[in-house]
């Protein structure tokens, strides 16, 4: 094809230009981007096959408007791109850089497993932790296991047991660890631990227990939040929390919890007492001894950052 712009106002002139669908032509034919686009293919193209290319021009024009008003098209997130094929002009779809920092986004998240836990986990970030100095600690030793795991995660990396009052910031941080390793391409899954034990209870009458339990325990990183929150039975305990907790030790996994109980207090006040108010010391001290195998104590202090509705 030689002279690119004469072929085009050869097509919008050579068909009388009555009807609507060739008055639609003929903005097709006017449009910078198909010029351009004849221009750069003059040599695979000829008038004929032009021609023969209307209506997927006209597919391009319309869907390339729509895509650059924002409006919905054809194929949402992708915008269309001309291509020569057998010396005839097609339309073709590529993701928009917007799509694929939106796909990119996603398959992130999907790496982080929130079973049961506020939505709020999913914006926690690092950098908008508030640095104050009570809780400056916790945010170190937290941005020590992302480095350190992240240099060698199949090496056995203890995780933190957050403890604190309500409100100071431990399921925060917890989700911002987990989006921070979900960033660097690893899988966390975060437990509300006292709604996953009633989970656990339905389960059984189900007979999906072994199954769901099976996912908690084997998860590469797992992070038990709020143990300690809801009275535990002995079943609770010893099947549920006893079975992860052996597992995860015996297996070297990266493990964190959180709780506004310390680790002494939970043994004392939650582990070792049962449902019918008897004392299982030993019980209680096997469980803390997997406990401390797994995670090193942090103590969060600080104000009440919960605000109503959360
Ligand atoms: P906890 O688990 O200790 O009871 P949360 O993590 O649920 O506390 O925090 C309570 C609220 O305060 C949440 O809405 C959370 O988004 C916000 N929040 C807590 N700590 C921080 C922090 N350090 N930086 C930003 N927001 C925080
Ligand atoms: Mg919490």
């Amino acid at each position: 094809m030689e002279n690119v712009r004469e072929v085009l106002q050869e097509l919008m002139s050579k068909r009388k230009l009555d009807t609507k669908f060739q008055k639609l032509m003929a903005a097709v034919y006017a449009d910078p981007d198909v010029l351009k686009f004849c221009e750069q293919h003059k040599t695979e193209l000829s008038a004929d096959s032009v021609a023969r290319s209307a209506s997927k021009l006209y597919e391009y024009v319309q869907e390339l408007h729509k895509y650059r008003r924002g409006e919905p098209t054809l194929m949402p997130g992708y915008e269309p791109i001309l291509i020569v094929n057998n010396h005839l002009i097609e339309v073709s779809y590529r993701p928009s850089a917007q799509f694929l920092a939106t796909e990119k986004k996603r398959e992130v998240q999907t790496r982080v497993k929130a079973v049961n836990m506020p939505k709020m986990i999913r914006q926690a970030r690092f950098e908008d932790f508030f640095p104050d100095a009570q809780r400056k600690q916790a945010l170190n030793a937290a941005l020590d296991f992302v480095q350190a795991y992240e240099k060698d995660p199949r090496k056995f990396h203890k995780g933190l047991y957050l403890a604190g009052s309500f409100g100071v910031g431990k399921t925060y941080l917890l989700g911002a660890i987990a989006n921070e390793l979900a960033a660097a391409g690893f899988e966390s899954t975060l437990v509300h631990f006292p709604s996953f034990a009633i989970e656990m209870k339905t389960a059984i009458g189900e007979n999906t227990l072994a199954e769901k339990l099976d996912s908690i325990k084997q998860a590469p990183i797992l992070m038990l939040d709020d143990i300690g929150a809801d009275a535990m039975s002995s079943w609770v305990r010893d099947e549920i929390l006893g079975v992860i907790l052996e597992f995860r030790m015996q297996n070297e996994l990266a493990t964190f919890f959180s709780s506004n109980f310390s680790m002494a207090q939970l043994e004392k006040e939650h582990l070792q007492v049962n449902q019918r108010g008897e004392l299982e010391p030993l019980k209680a001290k096997r469980l803390m001894e997997r406990i401390r195998f797994l995670a090193t104590e942090m103590t969060m202090v600080g104000i009440n950052r919960r605000q109503n509705g959360n």
